[in-house]
């Protein structure tokens, strides 16, 4: 990817002309959060569309001020530089998009309060994340970082070592992904995405308050669920066998988009396959995505 082209330091330059000290807190101590935003290719339209642009944005711009990193552009600034990023790649395909905000600082004292602050945004072809259309989990014996410890909500950097460290326990005995528990044994998310589950013709999801990611796929999913499936969608806490006894779980994110979970922890989920909401949720996702149903062309940003 070196001779793809980035956004750093206020400017579009090859990626290999990008030079970050090795002393930089960003890198040190993981003092930094970041967004991933998807770009959907229409084959028919030739035409990019970034889903939810803004919102990404807005997120990051609010994780940053949590953590103290003053990045000196508007939401609006970083939608052009985005947009601008992608055409300079020329990019026709689906591309997954990483704006990281960082402190540059090459200081050795871990703090927050220098104004050393950048953000670098750089992006790459992406298709399905992981390959397939149906996961086995597993819930990993690490718990979920809390918000009083390393807010999940700003969705920080050095908080993807906590994801790592899962995903390394369950891949490595054979699963597709991990769920995590918070402290207090409620059902809180994948190492990289939000969690459902359909129970009852109900769809559950965890609350905010049990220290997930507060994702734009889980917005996505909610609303088209409520507006366009006319299905009732609960925000509440979930315990762990509430899970295996569910009819249908499933994951979304940007990167794994949305995806059946069709075993956890060696139970079968429903029949073991993907489910009918999930299957309705995902197709209706794509057709989102891709400006396909007007209600939701507010979501897709054309790039060309
Ligand atoms: N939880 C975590 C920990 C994540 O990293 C992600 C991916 N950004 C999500 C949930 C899903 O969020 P979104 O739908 O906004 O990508």
């Amino acid at each position: 990817m070196e001779n793809m082209y980035v956004f750093y330091e206020g400017k579009i330059i090859l990626e290999s002309e990008v030079h970050i000290s090795v002393r930089c807190k960003g890198f040190n101590y993981g003092l930094g959060c970041f967004e991933g935003i998807r770009a959907y290719w229409d084959e028919t339209e030739k035409q990019l569309y970034v889903f939810r642009l803004r919102e990404h944005y807005e997120r990051l711009l609010q994780s940053c001020k949590v953590l103290y990193i003053n990045i000196p552009y508007t939401v609006e600034e970083l939608c052009q530089a985005t947009i601008e990023l992608l055409k300079k790649n020329n990019l026709q395909t689906t591309t997954y998009i990483r704006p990281v905000a960082f402190k540059g600082s090459n200081h050795v004292a871990p703090t927050l309060l220098d104004d050393d602050n950048r953000i670098v945004i750089y992006c790459q072809p992406m298709g399905n994340f992981t390959g397939k259309d149906e996961l086995r989990a597993a819930f990993t014996s690490w718990e979920r970082l809390g918000d009083n410890m390393l807010p999940p909500r700003t969705k920080p950097t050095a908080a993807y070592l906590n994801s790592a460290l899962a995903s390394l326990e369950v891949v490595s005995k054979g699963y597709d992904e991990a769920l995590f528990l918070t402290r207090n044994g409620h059902v809180c998310e994948g190492p990289g995405e939000n969690v459902f589950m359909v129970r009852n013709g109900k769809i559950i999801t965890p609350p905010p308050s049990d220290n997930i990611l507060e994702g734009i796929t889980r917005d996505t999913v909610m609303r088209l669920a409520r507006q366009e499936l006319g299905i009732e969608v609960i925000e509440r806490s979930i315990t762990r066998t509430e899970l295996y006894a569910a009819d249908e779980v499933f994951f979304s994110g940007t990167a794994m988009e949305v995806v059946a979970v069709v075993e956890v922890d060696d139970r079968k989920i429903g029949n073991g396959h993907q489910g009918p909401v999930c299957r309705k949720l995902k197709e209706l996702f794509f057709q989102v995505a891709t400006s396909k149903i007007k209600a939701y062309s507010d979501f897709c940003t054309p790039v060309y």
